[in-house]
């Protein structure tokens, strides 16, 4: 039986799930969220609530745990790299550190020769004046954007006059892509080309928030074999432990784009937990905590569709779901327009 106790910083669905999966597997759980109503206090054994740059709250965290790990990317790295001096923080700080700049991230993958959207960095209004050829564009924060926030499609210098946008963040400037497919690659990594790869997820998002995720992907071969490959080459590049989530776009001539990395589980992958013998989320905990790899094997074919806001109520109003459906509920306690709140996933 296992003795370890592992820490996650981070207490929303993500957490949950990682810490359900950790019971599994005997690994106790300490959730530390800045989030007095964080949903995966309902799943851990301890939770410790403080802001991310609380000394006092992150000393009496990691005095419980023996190392630690992250639900979700954009906490302070200077907090990590704090953290790690203490017990060891998996997946590193460096590579968070890393993938929360949309440009350094978009920099390094480029340097390993995978193609990502074209891109270029905006620091003032005037810089976008002449970059015709990025247009039409989104113009992204660099930091902490997810879900579409810091997020703004741009199709002429025009644009920019009616948006009131704070210069004083950084941004990119992304060329839209025409899309004609999102996909994504869960990847879980060891130790050196030591790995569990789930095949590529079809992701279909509405107000560039995810809403439904399958497997199989209806795509091709070739995308099917390259969107592997690239994830284990960003994971072994990354000399990543943990789980890892590639984004990829296919526009319509079937090109493959790296959108983004995810250094941690996904939404996408919450089909694992049904669809197959490990999950996304499992396999995190075995991969950081040191346990045993098995063998990735699918299960069956599935889908899985995110519950926004109060789309929650009418499933949690149901008496019974058949035995192929499975029914998440993430204990959120306000309903909120566009909130993840839950997930209901079907084999089939
Ligand atoms: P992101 O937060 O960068 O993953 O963007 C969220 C969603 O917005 C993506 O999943 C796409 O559906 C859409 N999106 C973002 N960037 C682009 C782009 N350059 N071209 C087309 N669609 C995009």
């Amino acid at each position: 039986m296992s003795e370890i106790t592992l820490g996650i910083i981070g207490g929303g669905q993500l957490g949950s799930m990682l810490a359900i999966a950790a019971k599994k597997l005997n690994v106790k759980t300490v959730i530390f969220c800045d989030d007095i109503d964080a949903p995966a206090q309902n799943f851990c054994n301890q939770f410790v609530t403080g802001s991310y740059d609380n000394n006092e709250k992150i000393l009496e965290f990691i005095n419980q745990v023996d190392l630690v790990t992250y639900e979700f990317e954009n906490i302070p790295y200077e907090t990590l790299n704090e953290i790690n001096k203490f017990k060891p923080v998996l997946p590193k700080p460096s590579v968070n550190r890393l993938i929360q700049h949309r440009l350094a991230e978009k920099d390094f993958v480029n340097k390993l020769n995978i193609r990502t959207t074209r891109y270029v960095s905006i620091e003032k209004k005037s810089d976008i004046d002449a970059l015709e050829d990025f247009l039409p564009g989104i113009l992204k924060t660099t930091t902490l954007g997810y879900d579409g926030k810091g997020q703004y499609p741009i199709k002429s210098g025009n644009d920019l006059n009616s948006l009131n946008i704070d210069f004083s963040k950084g941004y990119i400037l992304e060329k839209f892509v025409k899309l004609k497919k999102e996909i994504s690659i869960i990847i879980t990594r060891f130790s050196n080309n030591k790995y569990e790869i789930y095949e590529p997820i079809e992701n279909t998002h509405e107000d560039q928030i995810l809403k439904y995720s399958k497997i199989p992907a209806e795509i091709n071969e070739k995308i099917f074999n390259q969107s592997k490959d690239w994830a284990m080459l960003i994971a072994e590049e990354l000399k990543y432990v943990g789980t890892l989530c590639v984004e990829f776009f296919i526009d319509r001539n079937d090109n493959l784009y790296v959108n983004e990395i995810a250094p941690r589980v996904h939404n996408s992958g919450h089909l694992t937990i049904n669809a197959f013998n490990v999950s996304q989320f499992e396999n995190h905990v075995r991969a950081v905590c040191g346990l045993e790899q098995i063998p990735l094997k699918k299960l069956s074919n599935a889908k899985m569709m995110n519950l926004l806001g109060d789309q929650i109520t009418h499933y949690r109003n149901m008496q019974k779901f058949n035995d192929n459906e499975f029914f998440f509920d993430y204990l959120k306690k306000d309903i909120k327009e566009k909130r993840k709140m839950g997930h209901i996933t079907t084999l089939v």
